[in-house]
């Protein structure tokens, strides 16, 4: 990942950062108005955070990106596998004002900018230059034992007719292996969903807990479902060993604010 020139401290991955008239970032804590345990940038509307102090961040962003505030597209995301396609039917029915469902979004609107919030999950960007379709992918562990990504994938070859050997994958800023203890809950469901733990799960010891790698997850779903391996860019921070570049949900006992990655064609 490479950081931008401005004010807010946006980083960009190398990969999509060379497409021409495409714009995507990854916001920090930096920059913004909140107040701890909120700062500063934090852009989520459900955290308990002041609700003007959250709208002035989310203004902010949309100063420093030069989309319009009214473009930004953040969803009501609920740990599920679920993708929803962004067209004009759903711009027209207010999709950009009544925060839809779902953890995972496509379209090929230009001017609208798809955005996930998070604080730990794995934010996720991919981009097909060929057919022009954006995505973007909130992957905590439940979305991603919900093979998440792969739908999405999956949702850009059937809806938009993306051949996965264009696609472009940029996986950002989440808890890494490093840190990411789980217990027998989440256990079970990798070896259900997986049909493995090899790879996902990783112990030091016999007596240490597993710790759930949701970077190899993600881009084995990718992998998995014909994307180039040399196409997939993983930033590799880890959110709670970088908690003061990053909120993370685990270093801050779950008070905290969000930051966002977002694409948008122009
Ligand atoms: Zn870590």
């Amino acid at each position: 990942m490479k950081k931008t020139g401005g004010t807010l401290g946006l980083l960009q991955f190398e990969n999509l950062g060379r497409i021409p008239n495409l714009v995507h970032f990854i916001t920090t804590r930096s920059g913004g108005v909140s107040l701890p345990p909120y700062d500063s940038l934090n852009l989520g509307l459900h955290t308990a955070d002041n609700f003007d102090k959250v709208l002035a961040n989310r203004a902010l962003l949309a100063k420093e990106t030069g989309i319009g505030k009214e473009k930004f597209l953040y969803a009501s995301q609920v740990h599920s596998g679920d993708v929803k396609i962004i067209d004009s039917t759903a711009i027209g029915n207010g999709v950009l004002s009544q925060n839809p469902r779902t953890d995972a979004t496509i379209t090929a609107l230009p001017g609208i900018c798809l955005m996930v919030m998070v604080a730990d999950c794995v934010p996720i960007l991919l981009f097909d230059p060929v057919k022009k379709v954006s995505a973007v992918i909130h992957a905590g562990w439940r979305g991603t034992v919900y093979k998440i990504t792969s739908n999405t994938i999956q949702a850009m070859v059937g809806h938009f007719g993306c051949d996965p050997a264009d696609i472009l994958a940029g996986i950002g800023p989440s808890i890494g292996p490093c840190c990411y203890e789980v217990g027998e809950d989440v256990t079970e469901f990798v070896t259900q969903s997986f049909g493995t733990t090899d790879g996902y799960l990783i112990r030091k010891n016999d007596t240490s807990k597993p710790h759930f790698d949701l970077w190899y997850a993600n881009q084995k779903q990718l992998t998995d479902n014909d994307v180039l391996p040399e196409n997939i860019e993983t930033s590799a921070l880890c959110t709670m060993c970088h908690s003061e570049t990053f909120f993370s949900s685990r270093a801050s006992g779950g008070v905290t604010g969000r930051f966002a990655a977002g694409v948008c064609i122009l």
